[in-house]
């Protein structure tokens, strides 16, 4: 049998119980057919290969969320090879950019995307990837036995590109021990099990839909219920689903237990759960108490306190847990299982198996215990720094950025990445007191990033997050961004992109719009006056990408024209 810790742990799952649904048909697939499936679907791709060889080799794919998506990742996984998963809402020139940047051998679809695939490939791609644009899954129908075999070499794992918000996206080798690392680090802080049901929404080419809302159940043994795409109103219906009246024809649905999205996904469901049903909004809040949704995550970007805090109302006390993780490391920093360790504005505390470190921003030094506050007692904003099994290996054909990117250790204990995330550690009270081992001493809350979200105007450091929080908080603030301009008195100042809510379109003088100086007024009371943004934009909306998160410096370029 093979020695894969993810087909290992698959085998040991019981074969009757579901891993795989479809909504909103409900087609249901267990562990079995999985097994099953995967074993065929790896022989195809041999036989799709023609000879060359797979280990090692890049395998692209676009095919849409759901059971053929497992299927096929996991069958790239058993050849040894790296599975790259596209987007398949990219424009055709994005995903020939992605086939090209990583080599690809071949690119796989599912029936759906055959015409796009084919039409990728017909307008030229400088390496030309083998095109096998059939349903693989269907492949020849074997026997009984599971014939996945032996590693041969730890190349195997999967390619995935960063979400392209300060840059052009990088593709992130990660090898599948470091898949492994990552989800059992996972596994141990969030308690995923078999009785564990998800209902997974988000992309399938980001880390946070792959090992967090993906891999990690399937190791687990956990149900993963596909609703794709997001849509708030199928979202309510299915959560609420196993606590409404039923027709006795029809099989009650299970109830939801795991849920990990993005910000902006809460933002959405908030924002339509006024116009619902007082039926359906009763089944709802049933569904998400805290003794049926065992445990509800946020990440990918900041999470508003509103936005926490109207979820804790709506529930009924189920509490956000927000962490903090990137293409690169996985996840990082969590807060913790127990509601006290779910604190407003912080992401926890390192994840199991992740060392983490804070590199003074301004002098370089490490931050150690104890010495989180200079001399004038101001908190010190350090660089995150990991390091462990769970860090990737390389950016892919970019040694460049793959050297810069790590920082020399000097206690013998290998290399740290430099995440370009900037923090502040603070204790606090009341938390880290649960049984959960790695969630103890000082907690991390996020700054930033260096590059766009640490603003210094006038010697003094303000973190564009920070303002935001407290601009969010304000009744007439319904979106923003704040960003850093050019100054010639200040070298930089504070500057924001804001879009009004329906009470502050009309909060200013005389009933109209809400301006910079009603802003500046509200915002006096919550922000050291340095802070306080002296520019502000008012938009109709603030593009953001697939996960929610706004380029700045693009924005800037759009909004304010430098
Ligand atoms: P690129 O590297 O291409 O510019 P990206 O950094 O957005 O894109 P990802 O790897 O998807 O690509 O995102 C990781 C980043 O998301 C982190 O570096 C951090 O800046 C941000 N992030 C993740 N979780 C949180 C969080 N809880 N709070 C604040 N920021 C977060
Ligand atoms: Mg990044």
């Amino acid at each position: 049998l093979p020695r894969l810790p993810i087909f290992e742990a698959i085998k040991s799952h019981n074969r009757q119980s579901t891993a795989i649904v479809h909504n909103p048909s409900g087609r249901t697939f267990t562990y079995g057919e999985l097994l099953h499936d995967v074993a065929d679907a790896a022989e195809t791709l041999k036989e799709y290969a023609e000879g060359k060889k797979l280990v090692g080799e890049r395998v692209a794919f676009l095919v849409e969320n759901g059971y053929d998506y497992i299927v096929t990742l996991l069958s790239i996984f058993a050849n040894h090879s790296i599975a790259v998963p596209l987007c398949t809402t990219f424009p055709n020139h994005e995903l020939r950019y992605i086939i090209d940047q990583s080599e690809a051998l071949m690119l796989l679809s599912s029936e759906k995307f055959q015409e796009k695939a084919a039409e990728v490939i017909k307008e030229g791609t400088e390496n030309k990837p083998v095109v096998a644009v059939e349903k693989i899954k269907e492949g020849k129908k074997s026997s009984e036995h599971i014939t996945l075999q032996e590693p041969k070499s730890k190349e195997g794992g999967m390619m995935l590109y960063t979400s392209g918000t300060t840059s052009r996206p990088k593709g992130v080798v990660l090898p599948l021990q470091v898949l492994t690392a990552q989800s059992h680090s996972l596994l141990t802080a969030w308690n995923y099990s078999s009785s564990d049901r998800l209902l997974h929404v988000l992309p399938l080419h980001h880390i946070h839909g792959v090992v967090n809302a993906l891999l990690t159940p399937l190791l687990a043994g956990s149900s993963i219920e596909f609703l794709f795409p997001f849509n708030a109103q199928q979202v309510w219906e299915r959560f609420a689903s196993p606590f409404l009246p039923t027709s006795t024809n029809e099989k009650p649905k299970e109830k939801i237990t795991f849920w990990t999205v993005v910000p902006t996904i809460y933002s959405r469901l908030l924002q339509t759960h006024d116009s619902l049903s007082p039926e359906l909004k009763d089944g709802i809040k049933k569904a998400l108490a805290p003794e049926n949704l065992r445990i509800n995550i946020s990440g990918s970007a900041a999470l508003p306190t509103p936005i926490k805090e109207a979820w804790t109302t709506l529930t009924g006390g189920n509490v956000l847990l927000e962490r903090y993780g990137m293409t690169e490391v996985g996840m990082a920093l969590s807060c913790g299982l127990s509601f006290s360790d779910r604190v407003d504005g912080s992401v926890g505390w390192p994840l199991p198996k992740v060392q983490a470190r804070l590199v003074d921003t301004e002098n370089g030094e490490i931050i150690k215990q104890g010495e989180e506050l200079d001399e004038d007692g101001k908190e010190r904003h350090g660089e995150i720094q990991l390091r462990g099994p769970t860090i990737f290996k390389e950016y892919w054909r970019n040694a460049e950025a793959t050297a810069s990117e790590f920082a020399d250790g000097d206690d013998g204990g290998g290399k740290w990445f430099k995440t370009g995330d900037v923090a502040v550690r603070r204790i606090v009270e009341g938390a880290g007191q649960s049984e959960q081992a790695w969630a103890k001493g000082p907690m991390y809350f996020i700054m930033g990033r260096k590059s766009a979200d640490i603003i210094k105007t006038g010697g003094e450091k303000v973190s564009a997050l920070e303002v935001e929080r407290e601009m969010l908080s304000l009744p007439e603030v319904s979106e923003c961004a704040v960003v850093a301009l050019p100054s010639d008195t200040w070298g930089q100042k504070v500057a924001s992109v804001v879009v009004l809510t329906k009470t502050g379109l009309s909060a200013g003088k005389g009933g109209k719009a809400w301006g910079p100086m009603d802003m500046r007024r509200a915002l006096k009371e919550r922000l050291a006056n340095y802070k306080i943004p002296q520019d502000m934009k008012i938009v109709e909306s603030i593009p953001r990408n697939a996960m929610g998160k706004i380029n700045k410096k693009a924005l800037v370029k759009e909004i304010f024209g430098v």
